[in-house]
């Protein structure tokens, strides 16, 4: 399932003294089975751009689309674009409440108005694959659990709504190293065994550096990098050389990019001579 972006900008309060734009006019296509990492320093743009793609936030201008159907227009079915597109929110264990952890991850597929049995193997198979037994765990109050247990079992929930591209906003934030390794070994599985679609924000180079296809750079607002990881660190790492962190980085690419340096597809080439 591909998603495509047109044009995208988004501003917040528009025509007041606070308004922002946070997304400008942002152009991407990600294919069905892509691993996309989405980098940027704090306010870049990230948390904005992910809500649009399910439809939490509507474009100031352009269009989103997914499997093909533009999200944006009147008269279309959010709950199932939802479905499709299952977003984990940062620290998503906030948003535990029900009393048994069965309970907490069928909560989704419940509301679809599904019947017990799916419902039931739904539950079984999301918590297989965030590796929660489910015998063990399903009676249990998510209130007993570690920290990375209590984020297994929201990232159950949204898995639960069988999505097929999963975003997750930095999935591993204020996690012990156990707790972060067995995340990112399960989001590797939902890649590679479950064929999912995956688009992640991540604060952590090495983490991108290892799971992902793709890596994506925003800068305030704008994508300034986009390529395989290889490709974009081999940039990152020739600027850095020359004595630049990765916020100058982005810098002088926007500043490159302006001044007429060779653009293809977000990507900025560097000359390495
Ligand atoms: P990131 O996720 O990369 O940290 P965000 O998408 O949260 O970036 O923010 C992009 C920009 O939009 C920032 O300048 C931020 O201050 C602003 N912003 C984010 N949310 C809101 C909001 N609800 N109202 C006004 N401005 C916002």
């Amino acid at each position: 399932m591909s998603i495509k972006i047109e044009g995208l900008t988004y501003i917040y309060m528009p025509n007041t003294p606070f308004e922002k734009r946070a997304l400008d006019n942002i152009n991407l296509e990600i294919k069905d089975g892509e691993f996309v990492a989405l980098i940027g320093h704090t306010g870049s743009g990230k948390s904005t751009l992910i809500q649009q793609l399910n439809g939490l936030l509507k474009p100031t201008s352009g269009k989103v689309y997914v499997d093909g159907i533009c999200i944006n227009e009147k008269g279309v079915n959010l709950k199932n674009i939802r479905q499709k597109v299952g977003i984990v929110f940062q620290y998503p264990e906030h948003q535990l409440f029900e009393e048994t952890i069965f309970k907490d991850i069928s909560f989704g597929p419940r509301n679809l108005g599904l019947d017990e049995a799916e419902i039931e193997r739904r539950v079984k198979k999301a918590m297989e694959i965030v590796g929660l037994d489910y015998e063990k765990y399903k009676d249990k109050s998510p209130f007993e659990l570690s920290g990375g247990q209590k984020r297994r079992v929201a990232i159950a929930g949204v898995l639960a709504m069988e999505p097929k591209v999963l975003v997750l906003d930095e999935p591993t934030a204020g996690l012990d190293p156990k707790g972060r390794e067995d995340i990112l070994n399960q989001i590797k599985r939902m890649h590679k065994e479950y064929k999912m679609t995956i688009i992640m924000v991540s604060h952590s180079m090495e983490e991108v550096a290892e799971l992902a296809n793709r890596i994506i750079v925003l800068d305030k607002g704008k994508v300034v990098i986009d390529g395989p990881p290889k490709e974009v660190f081999k940039k990152i790492e020739i600027l850095e050389r020359v004595g630049l962190s990765v916020p100058q980085v982005t810098q002088l690419f926007i500043r490159l990019k302006k001044l007429g340096f060779e653009v293809e597809d977000g990507i900025i080439t560097v000359d390495e001579a």
